[in-house]
């Protein structure tokens, strides 16, 4: 087998530190956290940086990431409430989900919150009553057919009724600070970006009649990391969005916002995982089941319909042959990989590990509390 998606060093880094430790866990290593910051702040020099913390929300992560002078994108008050505990300043969050109960959003206030995004009417009363005078972001509702995991229809509203929404906050008191799109998650397609900036334009211009002045665009996520699937570097998408926004906005570009979750942190992690068990389901099978101890329920979520599709690497050698990749538990939805047809050694065994590369994002967050008894995933931060 062979692993190109880390360098010698970091691979070597990486077993030297997992070798002892017990399966599954996830390590998480900071130094290529701190790369991919430092590659973002290179590649859209002039974008605010909003780590979108539910992809990882580990204390190590974060408080690197505030030293390093991020923003930061929170979902909820408990997640503000982990960077307040890490002194971040309430001027550095973002509370960009459309969806708070309204109490929530005074207690965010109350600890200095003044930066949302809205999709809604009713939200938008909650925050001129909650949040008065607050500065707002509309966010647009995508389709985001092409990317590997949507996030499309639940959030965003269409065109019409958004520039509604942006008047109404404005007589309502609040100040309409500019539009916001997520084009979805891993987004492998760039020119997503193109449509969605184009639509953005599109409402700076028709607000501009209605004399209410937009000052920023908020790009949201949607940066990917290497999984099966390769995609281009970041700073490919840098050159072609950077050019969108030349395209569609002329000199008059706004203040850009940027919110990477996935693309920051997902190639940080490696799960470490053993093979529990190998199985044929009859004599004559020619694809083997391999079992290992993470699955579904304790790290690997977004294997739901194989969308997400990591590298699975073991230090085995020789010829390979078609594997159904499950999980450990009593349950018949916890199979990782059964259509897409992993190819893992012959003679792999019961015992040997398992790596699944790329599993910095939305993995720890995922894991279950106690089904079948098993425990949350482990993290380690190297
Ligand atoms: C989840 C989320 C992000 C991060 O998305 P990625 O695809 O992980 O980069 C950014 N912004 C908002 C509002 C989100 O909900």
């Amino acid at each position: 087998m062979y692993n190109d998606y880390y360098s010698p060093d970091e691979w070597e880094k990486f077993i030297r530190f997992s070798e002892t430790k017990e399966t599954p866990f996830l390590v998480v290593m900071l130094d290529i956290v701190r790369q991919k910051f430092e590659e973002f702040r290179a590649s859209f020099p002039y974008a605010k940086i909003y780590y979108a913390i539910k992809a990882n929300p580990g204390n190590e992560v974060l408080a690197l990431l505030r030293d390093l002078g991020a923003y930061f994108d929170v979902a909820s008050i408990y997640e503000l409430d982990k960077l307040l505990a890490l002194d971040v300043s309430p001027d550095r969050v973002s509370f960009g989900n459309t969806i708070k109960k309204a109490k929530h959003i005074g207690e965010a206030y109350d600890k200095g919150v003044r930066l949302f995004t809205t999709d809604s009417e009713m939200d938008i009363r909650a925050l001129a009553k909650e949040a008065p005078g607050s500065r707002v972001f509309f966010r647009i509702l995508m389709e985001a057919i092409t990317s590997d995991w949507p996030l499309s229809r639940k959030f965003g509203c269409q065109p019409r009724m958004l520039t509604e929404l942006v008047s109404l906050a404005a007589d309502l008191g609040l100040e309409p600070h500019g539009i916001s799109f997520h084009v979805g998650s891993q987004q492998r397609e760039i020119s997503a970006w193109d449509a969605a900036i184009a639509k953005a334009n599109y409402l700076f211009e028709w607000m501009e009649e209605e004399h209410i002045h937009l000052k920023a665009l908020n790009m949201g996520g949607g940066f990917p990391a290497n999984y099966m699937n390769k995609t281009n570097p970041l700073s490919v998408y840098a050159e072609e969005i950077s050019r969108y926004l030349g395209l569609h906005f002329g000199d008059d570009v706004p203040e850009i916002y940027l919110e990477p979750g996935r693309g920051l942190v997902g190639e940080a992690g490696i799960l470490a995982s053993e093979v529990v068990l190998i199985a044929k389901k009859s004599k004559t099978d020619l694809k083997r089941w391999v079992y290992t101890d993470v699955g579904k329920f304790n790290g690997l979520m977004e294997t739901i319909d194989e969308s997400i599709k990591y590298p699975a690497y073991t230090e085995k050698n020789g010829e390979t042959g078609d594997v159904i990749l499950a999980g450990p538990t009593c349950d018949s939805q916890d199979i990782m990989y059964e259509e897409f047809k992993y190819q893992l050694p012959l003679s792999l065994e019961v015992g040997d590990r398992i790596y699944w590369l790329s599993t910095g994002a939305y993995t720890t967050t995922y894991s279950a509390i106690e089904f079948n008894g098993f425990p949350p995933l482990k993290t380690y931060y190297l």
